[in-house]
């Protein structure tokens, strides 16, 4: 082996690996949402558009990708005409809308993921300005306000005190904190 030779195989064992990396192609940003053991993508629509790729094509490779749980309710949302229970369909846009078209019976629908039941709980469970919540006061903060809990956010109640259950409305929330004012007690 020549010295250039064995010089070529180093560079080559010494490139750095990005190089086909780089050459990958971005996908984009996927508006990705778990509802429960469902992993649903929200922009699957426009996902497709940027893919520049016929849905007929991406969505078989696609399935095949995806793990068996999740191909019933993607199969029940994407694949089957709601008319006649068949898979032969293909998707379409229609301006904004992506449509089912089936092309055994004609029928066609407007594809809408399944209502996000996980969504909608957690927005009934989530704290919010100028609404009032009952509240159990856990512990007393540093500025003396008292301290809940309510899913992911620790709320600071002026005027109530450790033990109490009391009826609060939110004023502010910062991130995870909220802060609000006592409307009455409950108990204690
Ligand atoms: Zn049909």
């Amino acid at each position: 082996m020549s010295d250039y030779d064995s010089l070529l195989d180093r560079a080559k064992e010494e490139l750095p690996e990005p190089i086909t990396q780089q050459e990958r192609f971005q996908l984009p940003d996927l508006n990705i949402r778990k509802e429960g053991k469902t992993t649903v993508v929200r922009n699957f629509a426009d996902v497709l558009d940027r893919l520049n790729r016929d849905p007929d094509e991406v969505v078989p490779r696609l399935l095949r990708e995806m793990g068996a749980a999740r191909l019933e309710g993607y199969v029940e949302t994407y694949v089957l005409c709601s008319e006649c229970g068949r898979p032969d369909t293909h998707l379409q846009k229609e301006g904004r809308t992506l449509v089912l078209q089936c092309d055994a019976c004609g029928g066609h629908r407007p594809v809408r993921a399944r209502k996000p039941t996980a969504e909608t709980e957690q927005e009934a469970d989530a704290v919010e300005e100028g609404e009032v919540y009952e509240l159990k006061i856990e512990d007393t903060g540093r500025q003396g306000d008292g301290v809940a809990h309510k899913d992911k956010y620790t709320i600071f109640v002026e005027g109530a005190g450790k033990g109490q259950v009391v009826k609060a409305k939110i004023n502010n929330i910062s991130g995870t904190l909220a802060f609000g004012e006592m409307i009455e007690v409950v108990e204690g």
